[in-house]
């Protein structure tokens, strides 16, 4: 029995500890790096059961990926290995603290080749909750259609649907983003953009217009995330901005928001009231900021807990 399923491209990551141009580093420590795989793991340490699935190569970069996620303890029992395409790669560059650049190896990859016939439906259902991410519809067309279709399985199922749009413009235009991402969303019971991606979506500029947008005239819950301003959540009962935590040191920004979606997903399914679900995956993104690599920082239920009370707030 699962509490979420999500699923999408998780690569190997070669990202050097130098700061130096990738034309001059010798050594590429390897890990992994996969939005979805992330949030998976964050649900796991948060003490909950998570299925992730993807298409991998049958190539030792696929098998390093699918250990080192079940070694989360996240069911990994759903991925497939094909041998017609490889898993695909990624590698980072920091030139300065703030100048990251990713180049993508993924083209073509396994996970392109994730179609709406792989998903299993029998598997899909036993979860509470779907977690939608708008990378996996950015891989290929196969792909997209493997989301409307999971979509569907979640409605039949009467799942909740978690969509998290996540925009990647490497992988498609700004216009066809924009279209698949209304259309996921129109689904969507809880919608988790980034203030950008929010304005990207709806036109509007102002965070409180762009929830309203975003909602329209159905009942979902919309929760913008505002970097180290927190978040701002409005459903039909409730419009509030929930301050974020306090960072000591921003060492690595990136995955703070998918440990923010792994809050969300948890709080729900803790039935707890929406701010104090938010205020807790504010906590989460804060502790992903405040530590190196993308999994790292993710906390178990009892260190985010400890974090949020005053004491835990001034430790070191
Ligand atoms: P990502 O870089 O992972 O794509 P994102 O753009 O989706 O992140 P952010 O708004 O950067 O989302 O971060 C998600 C959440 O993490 C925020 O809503 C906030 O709660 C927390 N957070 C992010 N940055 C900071 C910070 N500098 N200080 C405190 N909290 C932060």
């Amino acid at each position: 029995k699962l509490d979420v399923f999500t699923f999408g491209e998780t690569m190997v990551l070669f990202q050097p500890e130098q700061m130096l141009s990738l034309e001059y580093v010798h050594q590429f420590p390897k890990r992994i790096g996969g939005a979805e795989s992330n949030v998976a793991i964050g649900l796991s340490r948060l003490g909950h059961s998570v299925g992730w699935f993807s298409k991998l190569g049958d190539d030792p970069f696929g098998r390093y990926i699918q250990k080192y996620i079940r070694g989360e303890d996240v069911d990994t029992s759903s991925c497939l290995f094909t041998d017609k395409a490889p898993t695909g790669l990624l590698f980072k560059e920091q030139l300065s603290p703030d100048d990251v650049n990713v180049y993508y190896y993924r083209k073509g990859s396994a996970a392109s080749l994730i179609g709406p016939d792989d998903l299993n439906e029998e598997y899909i259902a036993q979860a509470k909750i779907l977690h939608i991410s708008g990378i996996t519809p950015a891989l290929s067309d196969s792909s997209y259609q493997a989301v409307m279709k999971a979509i569907e399985i979640a409605k039949k199922n009467d799942m909740k649907i978690v969509f998290d749009p996540n925009l990647r413009l490497k992988l498609w235009s700004v216009e066809r983003a924009r279209e698949v991402f209304i259309e996921i969303a129109a689904s969507a019971d809880i919608i988790l953009p980034g203030l950008d991606e929010g304005q990207m979506m709806t036109g509007e500029t102002e965070v409180e217009k762009v929830a309203e947008a975003l909602m329209g005239d159905a009942d979902k819950t919309i929760i913008i995330k505002l970097g180290s301003k927190g978040a701002y959540v409005h459903s039909k009962n409730e419009k509030a901005y929930v301050e974020g935590f306090p960072v000591k040191q921003i060492v690595d920004p990136v995955g703070a928001g998918d440990g923010f979606a792994a809050g969300i997903i948890s709080g729900i399914l803790r039935n707890e009231p929406l701010q104090t679900v938010v205020r807790r995956a504010n906590a989460i993104g804060a502790m992903v900021v405040g530590t190196s690599g993308d999994v790292e920082g993710l906390p178990t239920f009892k260190a985010v807990e400890q974090f949020m009370t005053p004491t835990g707030e001034a430790r070191d």
